[in-house]
């Protein structure tokens, strides 16, 4: 699979996505699986995967949880 943006080599790996709900309000979701480009540095995340951080941060969000990092392989 190469790069859309530049057109290098993507490598997997793994990301760390941020939520910022609301006001001192940060959810981390960590080890994401993501494909790194090799040249210009850019993350893909497929959107599988999208969904499902996404359905992390609700039930985070939903529990009362003010600070939080989880990590994906715990939680997924
Ligand atoms: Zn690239």
């Amino acid at each position: 699979m190469k790069c859309p943006a530049c057109n290098g080599r993507l490598s997997e790996g793994t990301t760390s996505m941020p939520y910022v709900m609301e006001e001192k309000k940060l959810i981390e979701v960590r080890g994401v699986p993501s494909l790194l480009c090799d040249q210009c540095g850019e993350c893909y995340i497929e959107s599988s995967t999208l969904i499902k951080v996404e359905e992390i941060i609700k039930f985070v969000e939903k529990s009362g949880v003010i600070h939080g990092v989880l990590e994906y392989s715990e939680v997924a």
